[in-house]
């Protein structure tokens, strides 16, 4: 048998687009390589805990009545998933605190609008002339090269301190480029986190991924677990089949991959003459995640960003971790409703990791490593969350590392946002073979079920 379209990969992406062309009678089949769908965002239960393994928030929410035009309004009706069904529940606020100054901000722009306008007098109309700017701003505009969001934003906004606040979330929330932005993605990331904001699921992303499986299941798709794809079979330019590592081979029309850029030419048994060129993505993190034995009390921040330094930087650090910098998210501290099952209680802990340093050790030294970078990120924690004895609150914790980022979704270098250059219009060198997700550019829960569905719009639903 032969299908319009085989899949590889179901993370948000590839299942999202999956639904979009059996919506559309396509045959389509996707190969997911583990025994469990969502990608970098799935789930897993470690002593008897249910835990996301990405969750900390979706951005754009829009309530039931909002906009029609907005993008998860849109997403939903694409994906024909009831906005009910997703129970989103808002964040609390979030912060962005650095020395000396702090951000709060809620799903209600204005309220950041107005700590702007208390804090940052001085800048106060240059940010507003580039939320205007930004409004207007065609950021998916599918062939635009990159611009620097650095130079962009520096010529509304002259405070470094305000400049490097406003980047601080959307690069840890989007970004593939070391200290600098696509300015199309930072648009993209402006909007979906300051103008639209934090939610999730009541009971995280297995509500989500539940949804998508069952519409895949009944719109007549298939999904085939534990299905890696280890070739790419072509000739004269046009992919044929793929072959399974289990040696099967499934052929079919086209072939949309999710895997990532590189990772998907890395299948092809014929590459571009450029592939040694493309370059690779670099920025990786740690993330502890710790099980309390009670929600922090009177703690109710949902996400704070936060950066130590004089200056914000967002590279890959020298040392195994840069806790300079960083991501704390509490999910219990979203408004949740009194019927609603509440997340064990959990503070989720995000740095910046060097995926050079963690692929190279021994795996004894690999798990002290891993042992200490949950200590000091704890520590970090207790310092910007005010609960002195956080440590003393923890009953389980579990750490990833861009090599687990690796072993669980392939990404090289265990890079989450993928290659710092992306394929815009998903095309690759066979003219059958199109990217989506990660590497076409739209990141996060979000961006990425977008990025399945616009890519299988453009080239497979015409
Ligand atoms: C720790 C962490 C926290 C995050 N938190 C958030 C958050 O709070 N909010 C948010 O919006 N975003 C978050 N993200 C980002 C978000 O999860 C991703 O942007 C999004 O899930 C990417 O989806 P994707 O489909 O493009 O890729 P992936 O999720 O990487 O999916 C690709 C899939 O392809 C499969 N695959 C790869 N190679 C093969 C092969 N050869 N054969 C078969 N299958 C293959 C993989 O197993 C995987 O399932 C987080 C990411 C991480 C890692």
């Amino acid at each position: 048998m032969t299908y319009d379209c085989i899949i590889i990969g179901g993370g948000l992406s590839g299942l999202a687009a999956g639904i979009r062309l059996a919506h559309f009678g396509r045959k389509i089949c996707i190969l997911e390589k583990h025994s469990r769908l969502g990608g970098l965002n799935s789930h897993y239960t470690k002593k008897g805990f249910d835990i996301d393994s990405g969750l900390h928030a979706m951005t754009n929410f829009t309530s039931k009545s909002g906009p029609k035009s907005a993008p998860l309004a849109k997403l939903l009706r694409q994906l024909r998933i009831g906005y009910d069904e997703l129970e989103l529940r808002e964040q609390n606020h979030s912060l962005i605190r650095f020395p000396g100054v702090s951000l709060k901000f809620t799903n209600d722009f204005e309220f950041l609008r107005t700590e702007i306008q208390n804090k940052f007098k001085d800048d106060f109309e240059g940010f507003i002339k580039l939320d205007n700017f930004l409004s207007n701003y065609d950021s998916l505009n599918l062939s635009s090269d990159f611009v620097s969001a650095r130079k962009v934003v520096s010529e509304h906004i002259g405070s470094p301190l305000l400049t490097d606040m406003l980047f601080c979330p959307l690069m840890y929330y989007g970004s593939a480029v070391e200290n600098d932005m696509d300015f199309a993605q930072f648009a993209i990331m402006y909007r979906s986190i300051f103008k639209e904001g934090f939610c999730r699921p009541a009971e995280g992303i297995v509500t989500l991924l539940d949804l998508l499986e069952n519409r895949i299941a009944e719109s007549g798709g298939e999904i085939r677990k534990n299905c890696g794809v280890r070739r790419i079979f072509s000739k004269n330019g046009i992919a044929e089949a793929v072959e399974l590592e289990s040696g099967e081979t499934v052929s079919a029309k086209n072939i949309l991959s999710s895997a990532g850029h590189i990772e998907t030419l890395s299948l092809c048994e014929n590459k571009p003459a450029n592939f040694a060129d493309i370059p690779r993505g670099q920025m990786a993190f740690v993330e502890t995640v710790g099980i309390l034995d009670s929600p922090l009390p009177g703690y109710e921040s949902t996400i704070i960003f936060f950066n130590s330094s004089e200056k914000f930087h967002y590279r890959n650090p020298e040392g195994a971790i840069d806790g300079r910098s960083g991501v704390i998210c509490c999910p219990n501290n979203f408004q949740f409703q009194p019927s609603d099952p509440r997340p064990a209680p959990m503070i989720r802990i995000t740095v910046l990791a060097n995926h050079q340093l963690w692929d190279k050790y021994p795996p004894d030294e690999y798990k002290t490593l891993k042992n200490g970078c949950s200590e000091k990120t704890l520590s970090i924690a207790s310092e910007y969350t005010g609960v002195a004895d956080l440590r003393g609150k923890v009953k389980l914790i579990d750490t990833f590392t861009p090599k687990t980022i690796t072993r669980y979704t392939g990404h090289i270098n265990g890079a989450v946002y993928g290659c710092p250059e992306k394929v815009k219009d998903g095309r690759t060198h066979l003219g059958n073979v199109f990217l989506c997700g990660t590497d076409q550019g739209f990141l996060g829960i979000t961006g990425s079920m977008l990025s399945g569905i616009s890519i299988a719009n453009l080239h497979l639903l015409k």
